[in-house]
């Protein structure tokens, strides 16, 4: 497929797309229903159906009788690991294999011409970008994506907190469930920024963000601090009163869903003229520029409203330098003081 059609590449090879990033018509004024109601099946195919029909397998298949989980035991906890690691080397190494190994595409709708492979360096364990973000996807974020629903199951299990069932309480679980990607671009926008202090940033953040150049397996490459927050998310569904069914799609959500800003494709083709949407550009830009876009993709548009929203553009590239000047005259101004 032609890319050139949605885009453009500058003398590098990088490519970027033409339209430039926006938030959810329900947040444009004047309101419009038929733009909001086009938006519908875009908000939920294919990838909140996906992390949907991965957690009703998971609940039926994969976690164990709710008897089992009233006591704590290394048997289920390393159970549900497996899974969780099996599932994520399936998904994420198949985005991989295709698209970073066999190069099925190329680099068309690729916004770095590079690939992660070609560039070795130091901060890395064994100086690979791979090695590290695969080592520290599986030895410690998916440990602790699994410690996180390892919590919030035995809670349930033992009656620590309400468990309401469907029956009675459809129209609440329906509208949660509906809120889950909510909740978690609000949750991620948080503990996001506060990671990007300038302590935790150093001690915690900078490890996620030795991928300047993003690929599949630095979705979950992270310092514990980070993947064990990160995955907290479903922990909201302790403190809310929920179901585990929506508390495992919010875990979903943030583990399956991680690969999501680093494709480092803005599409992906699946046959010669059919496309997936990535979802990818908000968080590249993340990565290319650290102090923009905090959140996904602006379904709750923080970074709109506190001012770090970059769309892509030529304007949102000049509000970013714009807000980096005001920045050093402010920690100059500081220093000169101090
Ligand atoms: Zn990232
Ligand atoms: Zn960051």
């Amino acid at each position: 497929m032609d890319d050139l059609k949605f885009g453009t590449r500058n003398k590098r090879g990088d490519w970027a797309p033409s339209a430039v990033l926006d938030v959810p018509p329900f947040w444009k004024r004047p309101f419009s229903l038929p733009k909001v109601l086009a938006w519908i099946p875009e908000y939920l195919f294919p990838w909140n159906a996906f992390h949907m029909a991965t957690t009703l397998i998971w609940w039926f298949y994969v976690v164990p009788d709710v008897e089992v989980m009233k006591t704590l035991s290394f048997g289920w906890a390393l159970w549900l690991y497996a899974v969780n690691a099996a599932a994520i080397f399936v998904f994420y190494g198949g985005v991989e294999l295709f698209w970073y190994v066999k190069k099925k595409q190329g680099t068309r709708f690729k916004y770095n011409a590079k690939f992660p492979a070609e560039q070795p360096s130091d901060v890395f364990w064994f100086k690979s970008q791979n090695i590290d973000n695969f080592l520290r996807s599986f030895f410690l974020s998916i440990p602790l994506w699994t410690l996180v629903q390892v919590i919030f199951l035995h809670a349930y299990a033992t009656g620590a907190v309400p468990w309401l069932t469907w029956s009675d309480n459809w129209l609440w679980l329906v509208t949660l469930t509906l809120l889950a990607p909510a909740i978690h671009e609000v949750h991620f926008f948080c503990i996001h920024r506060l990671i990007h202090t300038p302590l935790l940033y150093k001690w915690v953040h900078s490890v996620h963000h030795n991928s300047v150049n993003p690929s599949p397996w630095s979705s979950l490459s992270m310092h514990p601090v980070e993947g064990f927050l990160y995955h907290a998310v479903a922990l909201w569904h302790l403190v809310i009163p929920s179901n585990p069914i929506i508390a495992m799609f919010q875990l979903h959500l943030a583990g399956f869903g991680a690969v999501n800003g680093h494709i480092g494709f803005d599409k992906l083709e699946i046959t010669e003229d059919s496309t997936l949407d990535s979802h990818a550009y908000a968080h590249y830009l993340h990565h290319k520029y650290f102090e923009v876009n905090y959140g996904g993709d602006g379904l709750i548009p923080l970074d709109k409203w506190f001012g770090y929203f970059h769309d892509g553009s030529k304007a949102g590239d000049a509000q970013m330098q714009a807000r980096f000047e005001k920045k050093k005259a402010r920690m100059n101004a500081k220093a000169t003081r101090g």
